[in-house]
């Protein structure tokens, strides 16, 4: 993006410039799914004794579990546990995701976390190690710490400038864009670069929002909503913050999160990678389409430089690996170097499976399916299955997230639900639910409306005793 052009003259002293990072891939997002279903699970919910509390942050039971899981927070905390890995193994829905969630949560805020199934690995594009391999880099985070100079205040004023098209010779065209910055001190006005005009189009930016131009790039970024009382209220933390003091030009320190494995993509992209070329300065200009492993090594050691310079900061995350008996012996045993590797993060394993073939070497048994020389490695965590009461409690919890109200008899409708088939059921049967209420006029989900929707779909129990002894649909 162009540099805003200002009618104050903003300084040429440009900083490496890393603030324009990839979007979302389509894997970030298919992620983002995948935990939306665990928002209620804030960490482990254990006292600074380690033991699990009632309330439990999110986590209803699962004592023992959650107990043990703080003890792996511990080792990890203390770097005691690389080259091993924990193994969760209990029946579906007994919360073996949502134990992995709340460890990467207890490692830190911004930890990522990558959430995978051994399934996954089978495709016919890419190789089976490389998923893997992928999976480890989402799940190594990198911080990235630079002073820039900024535009920042709250906004007074947006009108865009517009005159004729001169190439077309008809319509308009917006030609700069007027902004108006208030801080505590004072309110200037900044003639901006049309670029801007789209940036704060595409940000969705309106008057009272407190927002942020850097100088050099002209990303636009909102940081809270500004109220009567001269403070903001800041969307990402949902707390109000002060308004900017001091001048709307300033210098600042931003810090931009991203993982090792969206510097590959970005670096093997062919010309969408224009942005992150600049940050890994003169790395990578060939038009690459595959991430190598050179180019792996190459990011690496632009990381590594940017550490030792003091600028960024590596964040090992969690990489969680569900169903991981869907693994064959060439991913367990790449599995097994990749948690040898220095930059490791921290593999929490799962499975349901009890002793299985594991895959790909004819007719070996072993625990879950998993090589011993791995299942070695391993620390290994049960997980239990829930009461009709903590059923209940999960269903009131999802349905708090998710703004669901409940009638009476509802919650006691769905723990008989869960206990009869499981939790994960149980809290299936809510959002169905709630578009049949909503359907209905109603703002309320009532029994009949779970009736109905138990009518129409199956558990899985059902559905595998409707099958003949044979194995064909009776
Ligand atoms: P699978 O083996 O099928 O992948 P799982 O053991 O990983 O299942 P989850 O996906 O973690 O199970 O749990 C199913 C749902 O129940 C999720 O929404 C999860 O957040 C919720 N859940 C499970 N256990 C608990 C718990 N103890 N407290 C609160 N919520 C829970």
């Amino acid at each position: 993006m162009k540099a805003a052009s200002t009618s104050t003259t903003p300084s040429t002293t440009a900083p490496p410039t890393h603030s324009a990072f990839p979007p979302p891939s389509t894997a970030s997002l298919a992620r983002s799914s995948r935990i939306a279903p665990h928002s209620h699970i804030k960490a482990l919910g254990l006292t600074s004794d380690g033991l699990a509390t009632s309330d439990g942050a999110g986590f209803i039971g699962q004592n023992n579990a959650r107990e043990a899981c703080g003890v792996v927070v511990e080792l990890v905390k203390t770097r005691k546990f690389s080259g091993r890995a924990l193994l969760l193994v209990g029946a579906p829905g007994t919360g073996k995701t949502a134990l992995a969630l709340a460890i990467s949560h207890e490692l830190g805020a911004k930890v990522p976390f990558c959430p995978m199934v051994g399934s996954e690995v089978y495709s016919a594009e890419v190789k089976k190690t490389e998923v893997l391999a992928e999976a480890f880099r989402r799940a190594i985070g990198l911080r990235i710490k630079e002073t820039k100079e900024v535009y920042e205040g709250e906004v007074t004023e947006l009108t865009p400038s517009e005159s004729e098209n001169p190439l077309s010779g008809y319509g308009k065209t917006v030609s700069h864009v007027i902004v108006g910055l208030k801080t505590v001190k004072g309110t200037k006005q900044l003639r901006l670069d049309p670029t801007i005009y789209e940036a704060i189009l595409k940000e969705k930016i309106l008057v009272g929002d407190v927002i942020y131009i850097e100088a050099n790039t002209g990303a636009v970024k909102r940081v809270g909503r500004s109220d009567a009382y001269a403070s903001s209220y800041d969307l990402e933390s949902e707390t109000y913050v002060p308004l900017p003091k001091g001048d709307v030009h300033k210098r600042k320190e931003l810090v931009q999160d991203v993982t090792l494995g969206d510097l590959d993509a970005a670096n093997a992209r062919p010309q969408g990678g224009q942005d992150i070329m600049s940050v890994m300065g003169s790395l990578v200009r060939s038009g690459r389409t595959e991430v190598t492993e050179k180019l792996r090594r190459e990011v690496n050691k632009v990381v590594q430089s940017y550490v030792d310079q003091g600028v960024a900061e590596v964040v090992p995350g969690v990489v969680f690996i569900d169903e991981v008996h869907m693994l064959d012996i060439e991913c367990f045993t790449y599995l097994n170097a990749l948690l040898e590797s220095p930059m490791a993060p921290t593999v929490i394993l799962a499975t349901n499976r009890g002793n299985s073939f594991v895959r790909g070497t004819g007719d070996i048994v072993a625990p879950h399916g998993i090589p011993i020389d791995l299942l070695d490695r391993c620390l290994i965590v049960k997980t239990d299955g829930y009461t009709r009461d903590q059923v209940a409690k999960v269903v009131q919890l999802r349905a708090n997230t998710e703004g669901l109200k409940l009638s009476e008899g509802v919650i006691d409708r769905l723990a008989a639900e869960g206990e009869k088939s499981s939790l994960r059921y149980a809290i299936q049967l809510l959002t169905p639910a709630s578009i049949l209420a909503r359907l209905a006029g109603r703002d309320h989900i009532q029994t009949e409306d779970i009736n109905e929707m138990n009518a129409l779909f199956l558990d899985a129990k059902t559905s595998g005793s409707l099958f003949n002894q044979s194995g064909d649909y009776a």
